[in-house]
C-alpha cells in the first residue's frame, strides 16, 4: 500500500482499476506461489479529483493498493520493498499517473512485513483467512470461542467474515452471545436506535469449565 502527496494532481478519474494482463497467473501467484508479480493488479485512489481540500493548494494525494501474498518466507520484504515501490511508480502510469516520482512530496509505503510487525496483523494479511468456500459463513471460526468458555472472538477472521460491513455483523453477534450468556435479554430489533437489554435473573452468569 503506498499513499502519496504528490505536488501538482492528475485529471484523473476518482478509482481507477488495472487487472495484470495474466489475471490468472496474478492471482496463482499471491494466492500459490506466493511470490510478487512482475505485472501486479492494483487500484489507484485520486481522491483528490473529487475533493481538492484533501491536499494542500496545488498538491493532490493519490492512494495505491496492490495485492500480494501474505507474509512468507519466498518474499523478504526488507529486499523486496524498494523494488516493488519503483514497479509499482511504474505500473500506475498505465493509468495515466505518469511522472509521479519526481512530484512525490510525502510518501509513506506499508508492506505486509509492516502490518505484521507494525500493526499486529497475523501475517500481514489484513483480510484474514481466505474468502475460501470452505472458510466462510459459519465455517469461520465462531463468535463463541469453542475451545475455552467464557471467552468471545470477533472481526475479519471470525463468523460471517472480513470487510467492514460484515465485520460489524460480527460485532453484533459476538455482543448478543455475551450478552445472552451473562442473562440479559436482547431487543435486537432493526428498528431500535439501540438494543435495549434486560437482565434476567435465570442463568446470570457464564458457565466455565
Ligand atoms: C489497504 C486496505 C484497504 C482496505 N479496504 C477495505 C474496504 O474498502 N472495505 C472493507 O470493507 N474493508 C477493507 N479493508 C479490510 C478491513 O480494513 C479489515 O478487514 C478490517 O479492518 C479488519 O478488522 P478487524 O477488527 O478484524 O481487525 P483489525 O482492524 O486488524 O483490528 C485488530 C486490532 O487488534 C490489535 N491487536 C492485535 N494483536 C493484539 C494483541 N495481542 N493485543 C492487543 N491488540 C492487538 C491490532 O493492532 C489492531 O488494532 C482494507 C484493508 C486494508 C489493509
Amino acid at each position: 500500500m503506498m499513499y502519496l502527496g504528490i505536488e501538482g494532481r492528475y485529471d484523473l478519474p476518482h478509482h481507477n482499476i488495472h487487472i495484470s494482463e495474466n489475471y490468472e497467473r496474478n492471482l496463482d501467484e499471491i494466492e500459490n506461489r506466493h511470490v510478487l508479480s512482475s505485472d501486479p493488479s492494483f487500484y489507484v485512489q485520486n481522491a483528490s479529483a473529487t475533493d481538492s481540500t484533501l491536499a494542500p493548494r496545488g498538491h493532490s494525494a493519490l492512494y495505491i493498493l496492490a495485492p500480494v501474498t501474505h507474509q512468507h518466507s519466498n518474499v523478504d520484504w526488507s529486499k523486496e520493498r524498494s523494488a516493488f515501490r519503483d514497479l509499482m511508480l511504474k505500473q500506475i502510469a498505465k493509468l495515466g499517473f505518469r511522472g509521479v516520482e519526481s512530484r512525490i512530496r510525502y510518501e509513506r509505503v506499508i508492506t505486509p512485513a509492516d502490518w505484521d510487525t507494525r500493526y499486529e496483523v497475523y501475517r500481514g494479511a489484513t483480510f484474514n483467512l481466505a474468502h475460501t468456500l470452505d472458510q466462510m459463513l459459519h465455517l469461520r471460526p465462531h463468535n463463541r470461542f469453542e475451545d475455552l468458555n467464557g471467552v468471545y472472538v470477533v472481526g475479519g477472521g471470525t463468523h460471517p467474515g472480513s470487510g467492514l460491513p460484515v465485520i460489524f455483523e460480527s460485532a453484533r453477534i459476538s455482543s448478543r452471545l455475551l450478552l445472552e450468556d451473562f442473562g440479559f435479554d436482547v431487543d435486537w430489533q432493526e428498528s431500535a436506535n439501540a438494543p435495549s437489554t434486560q437482565r434476567t435473573e435465570k442463568n446470570s452468569q457464564p458457565t466455565f469449565a
